[in-house]
């Protein structure tokens, strides 16, 4: 209930002004954003490798509704890219194809991602495509596979709680795609997603075993022990070692798990969100625990 007021307030721009406004709840987003600027998220980034993390920088913005504001977006990308070989960090990119057109054109969309994709792999590195909510899933495969086909530094992420996630997967493998496993994050209707999370976490446990299984490097991104214990006990029943896949956890989340699997020997990914779009990322993190919510909620209370 918690969960799904949050989500729905997460798509009003009258509560995105008001919160993004209000300097109690900037400050408390700063645990999740790395900040505003691509110099505080590339400050992060360091950070981060310097005790052993790789790292994904996320520029925030999604559904844009102009050419011009995607194109902006695009044009960030590129520098994002650039920067990043320029301080030569271990980092590579996350981004959302409704912040690069998706709403207003599928093949405007695909060209600026491709333009994307091509810088990414003139560095070696590597673009990885966040998946949206539902109504985006099947558009943002499509485009991936086509992009893929034709420069293959792109993968995107699969959700848990999608009923057709298994059949994405497959299709997905068949392209070699590179995926990020995650639960997933948006309101969704029982007719497309399970609403328990029993069923979900076993559709998890159900994917992560097809790709690690499959013999490309992909990433399971999750704060849960539960699907943390049940992967590292999977891969090592397989002989699959702790370089032919890694972890992925957000900025500012179960830092203390994070810690562990460095200590472990596993390999990690951080992904770093940065930019002034913060507001819907803010809401699908405090959605995600009601404590996050009480959190906000004390502090904004003591704060008046
Ligand atoms: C690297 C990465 C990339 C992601 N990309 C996408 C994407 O492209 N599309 C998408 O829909 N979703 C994405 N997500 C979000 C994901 O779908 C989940 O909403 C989120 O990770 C919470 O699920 P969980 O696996 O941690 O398990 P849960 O069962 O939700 O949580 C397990 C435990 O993790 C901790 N935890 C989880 N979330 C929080 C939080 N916000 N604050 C504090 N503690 C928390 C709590 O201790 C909780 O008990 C991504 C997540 C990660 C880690």
């Amino acid at each position: 209930m918690i969960r799904a007021t949050l989500l729905k307030l997460s798509e009003s721009s009258r509560f995105a002004h008001w919160v993004t406004s209000n300097d109690t709840t900037r400050r408390m987003a700063r645990r999740f954003v790395a900040g505003e600027t691509l110099d505080e998220a590339i400050a992060a980034a360091r950070a981060c490798n310097s005790v052993g993390m790789y790292t994904s920088l996320d520029y925030l913005g999604e559904n844009v509704a102009t050419v011009a504001d995607a194109q902006r977006a695009r044009d960030a990308y590129l520098e994002i890219f650039d920067r990043i070989n320029e301080e030569r960090l271990h980092a590579n990119v996350s981004c959302k194809l409704t912040q690069l057109g998706l709403d207003l054109s599928t093949e405007f969309c695909e060209g600026l991602l491709l333009s994307i994709v091509e810088r990414a792999a003139s560095y070696e590195n590597f673009l990885r495509v966040d998946m949206e909510s539902s109504v985006y899933t099947e558009r943002t495969i499509e485009i991936v596979k086509r992009v893929r086909a034709r420069n293959p530094a792109v993968g995107t992420v699969i959700q848990s709680y999608l009923y057709r996630s298994e059949s994405d997967v497959q299709g997905l493998l068949a392209y070699g795609c590179r995926i990020r496993l995650c639960k997933g994050a948006y309101k969704e209707s029982d007719e497309v997603a399970y609403a328990r999370k029993k069923d979900v976490d076993g559709n998890y446990i159900r994917l992560m075993q097809m790709l690690l299984g499959s013999g490309f490097y992909h990433a399971i991104a999750t704060h849960d022990p539960r699907m943390i214990a049940q992967t590292i006990r999977f891969a090592a029943n397989k002989q699959i070692t702790k370089d032919d896949f890694e972890f992925q956890m957000l900025y500012g989340v179960r830092t203390d798990l994070q810690r562990q699997l460095i200590k472990d020997g596993y390999r990690l990914r951080i992904y770093i969100p940065f930019g002034k779009d913060w507001f819907p990322y803010f809401m699908r993190r405090l959605a995600e625990r009601p404590a996050n919510l009480a959190f906000f909620l004390r502090n904004f209370l003591r704060s008046r």
